[in-house]
This record gives structure tokens, C-alpha cells and sequence, in this order.
């Protein structure tokens, strides 16, 4: 077929695929750079049974992932807060599931940073590692039939970690927390961080008391998401 004139092979060279991935990649980073908007960001002080922090709200506009935030200190944090990114588990944080350990973790996190003289608590909104909150009742269903927590996401069509931490590395940057102690097991949250240019000085285990119901779960994690437990 031509247009114009114009032979179709000659159309499909005018931008050659190598171009077209470099543009490409341009916007991408220029989405990411424009992730925290500071005029968009809310902030209100917030006593909680743990202690008094300032909750945040930011919101990213390319596609519309919100966080939550909770600072202990003010910004900027340039003294190596402790920083916990918890990933949203509504069984686990609310309805306090012994499938997993995630509420105790959210707690213990909770209870250090407000010991601490700075910290964050990062509240992720990226539910069942990513999948969604309905997803992760079917993953549910599919460990109930001896499918691990692995298998079951990709099974339903996802990666085994479907998660991104470059919406918490703005965050931290905006607050000045260039330099943290990460409360994690997770090795992948440190490589996470540290390529979006956040140094993650110390590695703050964060392990406590779990229920014979996440056993599985958690060796799951250890053996095949390289937990440090
Ligand atoms: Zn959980």
C-alpha cells in the first residue's frame, strides 16, 4: 500500500524501532521525575496510640497510586530515619489474618519509628504484592487447594512481585530522606530503593511472632522471594 506516494516500507523506517524506544524511555523518565507534585501534597498532625506523627497524603498523577504517610521528625530528614514501606494487606492489617504476618509487622514498624527520633512509615497501596485485593482472595483459593503464595500469582497470569518502589523513593526524597535504615527482610525493597537513588544504610530486620497458618507462606517467601528471615 503507498500514502502519498510513499512506499509502506519507507513509512515504517521514518522511525526506526531503536528511536522509538529512546523516546519512549524519555517520557517514561520524565513521568517518573514528575511523580510527587508538592502542591498537591496534604498533610495534617495525627496522635495515634503509638505516638504523635503527621500524616501525609501524596498522590501520583500518572497513575493515580495514592500513599499514605505517617513522619515522625521534621523534614527534612537527614539524620537516617528509619523507614518502613508496608505494602497494604486489608486481611492482614485490618481484619488481622493469621495467613500472614502483615499486621504484626505494620505494629512493630508503628512502634519503632515513634520510639526513634525520625522516621516514616510508607503505606503502599499495592495490595497482595501488587494483584489487587480480589486477585489476591483468588490466590487465597488457590493456596487452599496446595498452590504456594508464588505459584498461585503466577498462575493468575502475574509475576511472583507485581510491586514498584519508585513512587516510595520520591516520597523519601521530598521528606529529605536520602539516607535511611529500611525496616525490611525484603532484599528486593533495598535493590528497589537504591536504583531510584535512595541509599539504604542499615538493613533493620523486622521479624516477629507469627501463627502456625503463615508457616508455608513465609518459607514461600524465604525460598523463592529471597526473604531474610
Ligand atoms: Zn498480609
Amino acid at each position: 500500500m503507498e500514502r502519498a506516494g510513499v512506499p509502506e516500507r519507507r513509512l515504517q523506517q521514518v522511525v526506526h524501532p531503536a528511536r522509538k524506544a529512546l523516546i519512549l524511555h524519555g517520557i517514561l523518565a520524565a513521568m517518573r521525575r514528575a511523580l510527587v507534585d508538592p502542591t498537591r501534597v496534604a498533610r495534617a498532625s495525627f496522635p495515634s496510640r503509638f505516638g504523635e506523627f503527621e500524616l501525609y497524603g501524596f498522590e501520583n498523577e500518572v497513575d493515580q497510586e495514592e500513599a499514605a504517610v505517617l513522619v515522625k521528625g521534621t523534614p527534612p530528614l537527614d539524620r537516617d530515619p528509619v523507614v518502613r514501606i508496608h505494602s497494604q494487606c486489608l486481611t492482614g492489617d485490618t481484619f488481622h489474618s493469621l495467613r500472614c504476618d502483615c499486621g504484626d509487622q505494620l505494629e512493630e514498624a508503628l512502634q519503632r519509628i515513634a520510639e526513634a527520633d525520625q522516621g516514616v512509615l510508607i503505606y503502599q497501596a499495592q495490595e497482595g504484592r501488587g494483584i489487587g485485593l480480589v486477585n489476591k482472595i483468588r490466590a487465597y483459593e488457590l493456596q487452599d487447594q496446595g498452590v504456594d503464595t508464588v505459584d498461585a500469582n503466577l498462575q493468575l497470569g502475574f509475576e511472583a512481585d507485581e510491586r514498584s518502589y519508585s513512587f516510595c523513593a520520591e516520597i523519601l526524597k521530598y521528606l529529605g530522606a536520602l539516607r535511611v535504615r529500611l525496616m525490611s527482610n525484603n532484599p528486593e525493597k533495598i535493590r528497589g530503593l537504591e536504583a531510584e537513588g535512595i541509599r539504604v544504610v542499615e538493613r533493620v530486620p523486622l521479624v516477629v511472632q507469627h501463627s502456625p497458618y503463615c508457616r508455608d507462606y513465609l518459607r514461600t517467601k524465604k525460598e523463592k522471594l529471597g526473604h531474610l528471615l
